[in-house]
């Protein structure tokens, strides 16, 4: 006899979504290319499923060689972008071998291409237009282009953007400048700018290529908006079920610390999700939680494996419902939030206890 058993912690992919936000992006910036970017197991949702059912997408994107090697052993044969390029000459021949486009944004790296002299690679050139992570200064540019065109490879240029999720902050028009400043002499080259919050806020950094990331998951990418405002749809539902409802009284707290005190007799329900699937520790009393699709609210800290939630306002509420803890009909956003954190965290953060399930 065998028997299937399952925690009933679950991530439901929603793969239509997936293709439908991509449709978003595409329409707000229709001249454009598409490097989806689907780096750490693409934010969590499962990087292979993901970028099998983005046939849409000309080209991904992509953090490390691994990633983009488990790409082509699960057949993806279009174009792939590694952001931060090779850092050894094994890995520079394995971009050449599996054909990936490799960010060049080190003198390092320019140094491996010198010993390499190997065959003709394509190369995008990032450059530092002002949020001082990855990329050459502005002044480097010249010199640097230079000694790429003179070993054959097919190159273009790109930046990236540090404060486009604020629709308000100037600091995208000063980049955009001092990226354009810097690259005014190679006109003929594609360049690529945008992430999500340049696609969907600022149409002057659309270019040839854009690079959309979060907005594929289906969250906004703006400070103080929600991904409604842009159509988008969430991709990833968590969502587990009650596994004990229960009366306390007025005076009773709950969970570690006794950090929440019952104001007055309640209903408290406990659920079978915690940190150890990715539900962020640091929630606050008084976060959001579905219950059978009605909102109730966290009490108490989040332990590894269960959370409490107040059921006073469902106290027919009973063992084995359904909760969900972000997705389809709760913000993503409002929990990160909640836990003084971003989305991406939340998302790239689930745990493999918790059974993804794939809807197309
Ligand atoms: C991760 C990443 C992106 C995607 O950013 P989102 O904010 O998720 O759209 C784009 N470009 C680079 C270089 C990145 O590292």
């Amino acid at each position: 006899m065998t028997v299937k058993t399952s925690r009933a912690a679950q991530a439901t992919i929603d793969l239509c979504a997936c293709r439908h936000n991509l449709a978003i992006a595409k329409k707000a910036s229709p001249a454009s290319r598409c490097f989806a970017i689907i780096k750490a197991n693409a934010y969590g949702h499962g990087m292979e499923k993901i970028a099998h059912a983005l046939t849409e997408a000309d080209a991904f994107g992509v953090a490390t060689v691994n990633e983009a090697l488990q790409l082509r052993e699960s057949g993806i044969n279009k174009a792939i972008l590694l952001l931060e390029g090779f850092t050894s000459l094994d890995e520079l021949s394995l971009a050449r071998e599996f054909n990936l486009e490799c960010v060049i944004h080190h003198e390092s790296q320019l140094q491996l291409l010198e010993q390499d002299k190997g065959e003709a690679l394509k190369l995008v050139v990032k450059i530092d237009s002002g949020m001082h992570r990855l990329g050459f200064a502005a002044a480097e540019v010249s010199p640097v282009i230079q000694r790429i065109t003179k070993m054959n490879h097919k190159l273009k240029l790109m930046t990236h953007l540090a404060n486009a999720d604020d629709k308000h902050d100037d600091k995208t028009i000063r980049q955009l400048e001092t990226f354009y400043q810097s690259i005014e002499n190679y006109t003929d080259l594609e360049i690529s700018i945008a992430n999500s919050a340049g696609i969907l806020g600022w149409p002057q950094t659309h270019a040839e290529w854009n690079r959309p990331g979060i907005l594929l998951y289906g969250v906004s990418p703006f400070l103080h908006d929600t991904a409604e405002t842009h159509q988008l749809k969430p991709v990833m539902t968590l969502s587990s079920q009650l596994i004990s409802v229960k009366k306390l009284k007025q005076g009773d707290t709950i969970g570690y610390g006794g950090t929440y005190t019952c104001d007055k007799d309640m209903t408290v329900g406990v659920v079978a999700i915690g940190y150890g699937d990715g539900y962020p520790r640091h929630a606050k009393t008084g976060t959001p939680v579905l219950v059978n699709n009605k909102v109730c609210t966290l009490l108490g800290r989040v332990s590894m494996d269960m959370i409490c939630v107040d059921l006073s306002e469902q106290p027919d509420a009973k063992v084995n419902d359904t909760v969900v803890l972000w997705g389809n009909g709760l913000a993503v956003e409002q929990i990160a939030e909640s836990a003084e954190t971003i989305a991406y965290e939340l998302l790239c953060g689930v745990t493999n206890r918790v059974e993804f399930i794939y809807r197309d």
